[in-house]
């Protein structure tokens, strides 16, 4: 019972999903296209389908290929992939490489997405499926355009199922009116040659099933945590991250002020400083950290006179560690890597940027060159060195335990060059793929090192990437309720180990939603500002010698609690919403309600109810708690005033907890069990 596979009867090499006695839909083994291979000659060489895995070998033509779809980690979620192998003796060009092929077996399914820009990121959408609907970016990034996250809900019941494709670039999700999915790498500008002799990996598509929204999230959530993303026991203990970014950006950014907020960091129990942009390129004080992106190998002496090597010793004795940043795909248009190593860039050859879906923002382009992309091709042997030995070098000088890697660059279609080892058609492709072995290649020399993915904030989250990073970055504002819509809509697929948001910054610049008074933030208000950003990896960016001193004694109350109740156990937790999300502009549920919950049915079986209430009496709307056993006994505890009783798992209902939570506009009430009753 529950999720399962059978092989039809009736339809040919189709394999049916179902739940509990009922069939959902079937399964197709994949959906390739190629000029040279006609699909009608397709083989079926061998087929075993199990209750919670199908397997496909086939072959077309001089093509042979394995197709899965496998449970990951015992959960119903799935890993749907594709090899392939060209013993022939001619180039076999791909044209479409879908991992997900499915057709739904009723109508009644309404579907929700999200779309992605910058500072609007994760904005769910919902649309019925009466005409069919195409989902996917053109923009060479997973989340600009929309983030690779659909999922189904059938309208009677809410039986739900979750779409993801693991790929980093274009990615497409079509369905058509009649109910027929298919999902993988976008064949937007796709050409892939398989040479003689060569074997090939599609991008995977994962997809998860669940009885209500809720039920899949979390089963995806947890297989993501537990056999998916790099874990390490070191990186797990989420450490607490000080950024210099949004106080400081580049120009108001010397050793001097970096140091001084490293000391007052380690004082109120902040383990990592990370140095953002700004640390490198021409000895210069009017250099901009765009234009200089590729020379990794210049330290800006005029910010930074001592080196890196220096810094990072001077801030390993304040009792911190140093991290820092590096857009180590990026080329700036003014830097010397754009000149000395013309061969590693990526190009857009003649320049044809027509058919272009998204605005680009890319950092630092060329007005009189549109052929330069602005990155360096990871697909080309020389680019891949080039990103390798950079990384190694910064992180070796300043000894870095945390590095952010970040990347302003929309490669649209990506690099059509053919003299990278690749053709003109699978440039963006094989970047990616070098992008993966790159960071797998990183992991391997620096086991300790804590790998944050950042795209202009969160335009590149998705579960190809997940596989090599230890955590992404949201979004670059972090206003609250920003906030909360982006991490409403990110936890659909990725574990609170996985996710790393500030709160709201301090910010230099003039983005009108981050502006706030900081001299007149109550404590009241600067609680719910932080608490909210705690449900997840936590860190942030104030300048500390400079922030109000009430705050920064607040801010070291709220880490105590982050380190004492919240990181021990995080590596293990679901992260739930409770409510609906709160939206952008003052809409959507003005009180957010989340569950942090952790070792379900084990003597240390934990949950954390955080509570934000965005708007002055808005209205108290019910809840249900998640995974508490109504037999057990539980400890109930605000975490504020330390407060606690004891009481049954079926006495835990939102009055319970509004009662708790003493009409405070920010709370955390902890649930632990008292002691476990296991029955026979
Ligand atoms: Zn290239």
């Amino acid at each position: 019972m529950g999720i399962f596979f059978k092989e039809s009867t009736d339809t040919q090499g189709e394999i049916s999903l179902n739940f509990n006695d009922e069939i959902i839909g079937f399964l197709k083994p994949f959906d390739i296209s190629s000029p040279e291979l006609d699909l009608r000659n397709l083989l079926i060489n061998s087929k075993s389908i199990l209750d919670q895995s199908a397997l496909v070998e086939f072959k077309v033509q001089n093509l042979k290929g394995e197709w899965k779809a496998e449970s990951i980690s015992g959960n119903s979620v799935f890993e749907c992939s594709l090899k392939l192998e060209n013993y022939g003796e001619n180039t076999l060009n791909l044209t479409r490489l879908d991992t997900f092929s499915f057709n739904l077996l009723h109508r009644n399914w309404k579907v929700t997405y999200f779309s992605s820009d910058w500072g609007d990121e994760c904005s769910a959408k919902n649309i019925s499926l009466d005409n069919g609907a195409t989902f996917g970016v053109h923009s060479g990034r997973s989340s600009h355009g929309d983030n690779p996250i659909i999922y189904l809900v059938r309208e009677d019941d809410g039986f739900c199922i979750v779409i993801a494709p693991a790929w980093s670039g274009n990615w497409h999700i079509e369905i058509s009116k009649a109910g027929s999915i298919r999902a993988g790498i976008s064949p937007y500008h796709l050409e892939v040659p398989i040479k003689p002799s060569e074997k090939l990996e599609a991008p995977s598509v994962i997809f998860s099933v669940g009885s209500s929204v809720l039920d899949a999230r979390e089963a995806l959530q947890i297989s993501i945590r537990d056999n998916w993303i790099p874990r390490s026991a070191a990186i797990d203990k989420a450490p607490i991250e000080w950024n210099h970014w949004w106080p400081y950006e580049d120009v108001e950014l010397n050793e001097e002020i970096f140091l001084a907020n490293a000391k007052i960091a380690a004082e109120i129990g902040v383990n990592t400083v990370v140095l953002d942009a700004g640390w490198f390129g021409k000895s210069d004080l009017s250099s901009n950290w765009r234009e200089h992106r590729g020379d990794w190998d210049l330290v800006n002496g005029a910010r930074f006179p001592s080196g890196l090597e220096d810094l990072g010793m001077k801030v390993n004795k304040l009792g911190v560690q140093p991290g820092i940043w590096l857009e180590v795909e990026a080329v700036g248009a003014k830097s010397d890597l754009r000149v000395t190593s013309p061969q590693v860039l990526a190009l857009n050859v003649g320049g044809d940027n027509s058919n272009q879906s998204y605005i680009n923002r890319s950092e630092g382009l060329d007005k009189n060159d549109p052929s330069f992309l602005g990155y360096v091709c990871l697909g080309s042997v020389e680019g891949w060195q080039h990103a390798l030995d950079s990384i190694t070098r910064v992180v070796t000088e300043i000894g870095a335990k945390w590095l952010k890697l970040d990347f302003n660059v929309d490669p649209g279609k990506g690099c059509t060059r053919i003299d990278h080892g690749h053709s003109s058609g699978d440039g963006l492709f094989r970047h990616y793929q070098g992008l993966y072995k790159l960071l797998d290649t990183v992991k391997k020399k620096f086991p300790d090192l804590l790998i944050e993915a950042c795209s202009s904030g969160g335009l590149r989250i998705d579960l190809g990437l997940a596989k090599y990073v230890h955590c992404f970055f949201l979004s670059d504002p972090d206003y609250t309720e920003h906030h909360l819509q982006v991490l409403w809509g990110a936890s659909h697929i990725l574990p609170p180990i996985a996710i790393l948001h500030w709160p709201w910054s301090y910010w230099r610049g003039d983005y009108p939603p981050s502006r706030i008074a900081w001299d007149e933030v109550s404590i009241a208000e600067f609680d719910l500002i932080i608490r909210a950003a705690m449900l997840h990896r936590f860190g942030f960016s104030y300048p500390l010698p400079i922030f109000p001193k009430r705050l920064t004694e607040r801010l070291a109350y709220h880490i105590n609690v982050f380190r004492e109740s919240i990181a021990p156990i995080l590596s293990h937790a679901v992260l739930s919403p409770l409510s609906g999300p709160p939206e952008r502009g003052g809409g959507g549920q003005r009180i957010s309600i989340w569950v942090l919950s952790s070792h379900s049915n084990e003597a240390q079986e934990t949950h954390l109810v955080l509570g934000f209430v965005l708007q002055e009496k808005a209205e108290r709307l019910p809840f249900e708690m998640r995974f508490l056993d109504s037999g057990r006994h539980y400890l109930i505890t605000n975490l504020e005033n330390g407060e606690c009783q004891e009481v049954l798992g079926s006495e835990i209902d939102s009055n319970l907890i509004w009662d708790i939570s003493n009409a405070a506009s920010s709370w955390i009430i902890e649930i632990k069990v008292r002691r476990l009753i296991i029955s026979s």
